[in-house]
Order: structure tokens, then C-alpha cells, then sequence
């Protein structure tokens, strides 16, 4: 007797068939990821380094493992709601305590690398996803907002970082968008391909880092440094991301993963 066809014997007969395809979001992890930089009356986030506990050899002849060091937010990572002030007293606001049914979600993505490779401190704004809503559809509650800048591209600390005198310059959301975004279309959170979810001159909005305070105070997620965002469709990705079970944790490296037509 042939088992039964449930959607999910078909994800499995379509990532199979290769009509569904899995795109990695996904930097990757090591000494020479960059780690956002702080203005120096703040304490900074280590970068990663690993050492090695044994590798076949007289600490442990048949196996190979290292220790790791980084902070959570390092690389491609999951902000949770504690990472922020504004979320600190909300349900749920930790990695271990996070409702696991939100790790996974469907994927609106915005393309505007074109608009950032003109203007490096490119904001998205309300009337950018309207227009984006009108053209593809409107965004369901419980989708992620992915922002394709194609930043990932960037080569090497300086380049991704961007520092001037006057601070970072790279790409973000405008506060009113985040409001937008948050409030009136009940997003799970928003990722970007830049170091954190707030442009580079954020800190001097208002309020300031808009997608830290308004996204993490009403519950929502963050992804940060991630890539390949051009391999998606505007709509009809599933975002798969499932950070670290660290308790108390406010924030983690993870494995991104989107489900997309091929
Ligand atoms: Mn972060």
C-alpha cells in the first residue's frame, strides 16, 4: 500500500525533484567576520575565534573538535526580543523561550540594491512597501521582511563596515516604516544583509536604532548578515531560522535557510 500524500510527502517529492530548492542566507563563521563596532565608552562583542580541543592526535586519537568563542550577535545571527531594552520585560523574549512555531515563516523580500548602490545610507520607507505591496501583494502577518541591498557583496571588514569620520554609513529602515512594519502589517521581524538591522547613521534617529527599539519592543525578530537574498522571489520563499536554545539567551549565530521554487 503506497503511504499517502500529505503536503509534506510532496515538500519532500519537490526538494527531491529539485521544483523546490533550499537557499542558504547563511555568511560564513570565522576570524574574519565582522563584528559591529561600538563607540568606545561601550564595551565591544569578541569576534570569533575557535582553538582546537583534539584533532586525531594524542588528545584525542579518533576524533576532531574545537572550543568556540564569539558574542551571539557575530555573522548571520538571530536577534531576539531581550537583545533590546523595549523588549526586556515581554514573554517569551529569549532564545529558549521563543515559540518555536515562529521559526519558520514566509518571506517578503524588497530589492533595493539598485536605489543602495546609488546612496549608501539608502532608508526604506512606508510609501517604498506600499509601492512594493501594489506591485506584488500585501504582506501576510507573520512574514519576515527580507531587505535585498546586496551588501553581502562587500569584501573585507572596512568595505562591509563602511566607517567614516561621522560614523557607519549602510543601508536601513526608516523609524516610520519599522512602526509600519511592526503595527500595521504584524511582521515576525526583519533581516538584512548589514551587520544589524539598523542603518548605519541609526543611532541618531528617532528614536534611535528604530529596528532594534520597535521591532524587539513588540516581540519581533531580527536577522542580521545575511546573503544571497537575490536568489529569492518577492514572494513565495519560507524562511527557516532557528537560532541557538541558549537560556537567557538574547540573540545567536544560526544556519539560515529559505525554501523557494526553483
Ligand atoms: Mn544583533
Amino acid at each position: 500500500m503506497p503511504a499517502p500524500v500529505t503536503v509534506l510527502s510532496l515538500l519532500v517529492e519537490e526538494l527531491n525533484n529539485g521544483r523546490i530548492k533550499v537557499v542558504d542566507l547563511t555568511q560564513p563563521l570565522d576570524s574574519d567576520t565582522p563584528v559591529i563596532d561600538l563607540p568606545p565608552q561601550f564595551a565591544p562583542s569578541p569576534p570569533f575565534s575557535k582553538e582546537v580541543i583534539s584533532r586525531y592526535d594524542d588528545k584525542g586519537p579518533a576524533w576532531y573538535w574545537n572550543t568556540i568563542h564569539l558574542g551571539e550577535h557575530t555573522g548571520t545571527h538571530f536577534d531576539a526580543p531581550a537583545h533590546w531594552v523595549t523588549g526586556k520585560d515581554l514573554a517569551n523574549n529569549t532564545l529558549d523561550t521563543i515559540l518555536v512555531r515562529k521559526l519558520i515563516g514566509p518571506a517578503c523580500v524588497i530589492d533595493v540594491s539598485k536605489e543602495v548602490a546609488r546612496y549608501e545610507d539608502f532608508l526604506l520607507t512606508r510609501e517604498h512597501v506600499q509601492a512594493w505591496e501594489g506591485e506584488h501583494s500585501k504582506i501576510s502577518a507573520g512574514s519576515w521582511l527580507l531587505l535585498r541591498t546586496d551588501w553581502s557583496r562587500r569584501q573585507g571588514r572596512e568595505d562591509y563596515l563602511n566607517i567614516n569620520e561621522d560614523g557607519p554609513h549602510s543601508p536601513g529602515f526608516h523609524p516610520d516604516c519599522v512602526k509600519f512594519l511592526a503595527h500595521e502589517r504584524d511582521v515576525l521581524g526583519v533581516g538584512v544583509e548589514t551587520v544589524g538591522t539598523d542603518a548605519g547613521q541609526a543611532g541618531g534617529f528617532d528614536p534611535p536604532f528604530p529596528a532594534h527599539n520597535i521591532m524587539q519592543g513588540s516581540g519581533r525578530f531580527g536577522l542580521a548578515s545575511l546573503c544571497n537574498l537575490d536568489q529569492l522571489p518577492p514572494v513565495g520563499a519560507i524562511v527557516i531560522a532557528s537560532p541557538l536554545k541558549i537560556v537567557d539567551g538574547s540573540g545567536s549565530p544560526l544556519r539560515v535557510l529559505a525554501l523557494t521554487p526553483a
